[in-house]
């Protein structure tokens, strides 16, 4: 039997790279005119960073990771997201000596032990990005609107923005504590998960996507009418400059991120279109972390988004490369020659493919359509001999006559 992937790892094949490539680009033009440049970290890092960062009693930690002890006997975990490698590298390179404002973005795989259906698997891909040094709003409003204009930079206009914020460790226990007492009497209608989560991590109760405990938390108190004066000003200065930009964005006070570095803004870019893999991208604010992962006492705000999700919205649109021209030829002696032809089209850019075996006119012709080439040129004894030949507009049939060079076949395609 032949060796088949790992469950829940996927191959991205030619016919979908296109579309990757496109999400990909939009990406990295939308990032880097707003100032963020890319940082390349490792994809494996020591078992520790990810739960002193994201947390012990989230469920990444708890049951998603990738953790092993390799030969050495160290603990290492495959990186289930971007921010904590982002951030140690950070730390690790002083790059806040620099200046404590960085905005930085990568692009990678990520790798978590959930269960695979559509839009979640073992392996899956993010962009993120993220702002240091930062405490003022402005910070997290540039970081939304980036984000809603990468979405509008690749024609999507699902998902829409949901904005919340957590607090931070002067209001959420004073928060966590009425979410209790609410809670404690509605226990028994909860999921496992959930009455685990009511001692360790009791606001991912909102979050937990089992509709009785959807139900059983409908009434929950809201985290906005327990923010203290400071966040009360922040998240309000956030919306206030969302609201200056007319970005659309609705508030959903029962948006819990499922790390635990997450202080005041939290953020979802939401889509129904995607059962309950509703979630696009996803990010928020992290005072706390830089620091405790040892670094300086300096603020950080970023998301992350999911390629898998963003492509299956984009759905079966074409983004594969189509060639420019397509040249058949008639006999042996011809195909010397279109080669040449092809080689310096080629080196001026165009994009063109010829029969690689010398089938017959007719299968080189519906090879032509099959590759959606734009164009096609039939050269036989005639045309070398003339130095013309008819380049063909494939899409309704139009000739025109031209001499066979370089120059004048790419005026006449272009
Ligand atoms: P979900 O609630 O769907 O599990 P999450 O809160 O775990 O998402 P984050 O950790 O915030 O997600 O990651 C940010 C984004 O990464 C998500 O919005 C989603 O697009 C994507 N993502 C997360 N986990 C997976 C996965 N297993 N497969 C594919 N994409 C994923
Ligand atoms: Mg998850």
């Amino acid at each position: 039997m032949s060796v088949t992937a790992i469950k829940g790892f996927n191959d991205i094949l030619p016919r979908e790279s296109g579309r990757w490539h496109h999400i990909e680009q939009a990406a990295r033009r939308v990032f880097e005119l707003n100032g963020f440049s890319e940082i390349r970290v490792p994809i494996m890092e020591k078992t520790e960073l990810f739960s002193r960062s994201i947390g012990d009693a989230t469920d990444i930690v708890e049951k998603e990771m990738y953790t092993f002890t390799d030969k050495g006997g160290n603990s290492v975990t495959l990186r289930p997201e971007g921010t904590a490698g982002v951030m140690r590298a950070f730390i690790e390179h002083k790059l806040h000596a620099q200046d404590p404002v960085a905005r930085l973005y990568y692009l990678g795989p990520m790798f978590r032990y959930e269960r695979p259906q559509k839009g979640r698997y073992r392996q899956f891909h993010q962009i993120g990005a993220e702002i240091t040094g930062v405490h003022d709003p402005l910070a997290d409003a540039q970081v939304l609107n980036m984000l809603v204009g990468f979405f509008r930079e690749i024609g999507l206009d699902e998902p829409h923005l949901q904005i919340n914020s957590l607090g931070c460790p002067d209001c959420r226990p004073v928060y966590r504590a009425a979410l209790l007492e609410f809670l404690e009497g509605r226990l028994d209608q909860l999921c496992e998960d959930c009455r685990r989560r009511y001692s360790t991590n009791p606001l991912r109760i909102l979050d937990c996507k089992v509709p009785r405990c959807i139900e059983a938390t409908a009434g929950a108190p809201s985290v906005l009418d327990y923010l203290c004066a400071g966040c009360n000003e922040h998240f309000t200065g956030v919306r206030g400059y969302l609201e200056s930009t007319g970005t659309p964005y609705a508030v959903n006070p029962r948006m819990v991120r499922g790390l635990d570095y997450y202080t005041r803004t939290t953020f979802e870019m939401v889509t129904g279109l995607l059962g309950s893999q509703s979630a696009v991208a996803a990010g928020g604010r992290y005072d706390g972390l830089i620091s405790q992962l040892g670094g300086p006492s300096i603020p950080g705000i970023g998301f992350a988004m999911g390629l898998e999700r963003v492509a299956l919205l984009l759905g079966d649109q074409e983004f594969s490369h189509r060639p420019d021209l397509f040249i058949a030829t008639l006999g042996g002696g011809e195909r010397s020659f279109a080669f040449r032809l092809m080689h310096d089209l080629l080196s001026q850019g165009a994009r063109v493919e010829m029969d690689y075996d010398g089938k017959s006119l007719k299968s080189q012709m519906r090879r032509a359509d099959k590759l959606g080439a734009r164009f096609s040129l039939v050269i036989g004894e005639n045309e070398v001999t003339s130095g013309k030949a008819a380049v063909k507009r494939m899409e309704d049939g139009t000739q025109s006559e031209v001499p066979l060079v370089a120059d004048a076949i790419l005026k006449a395609i272009r």
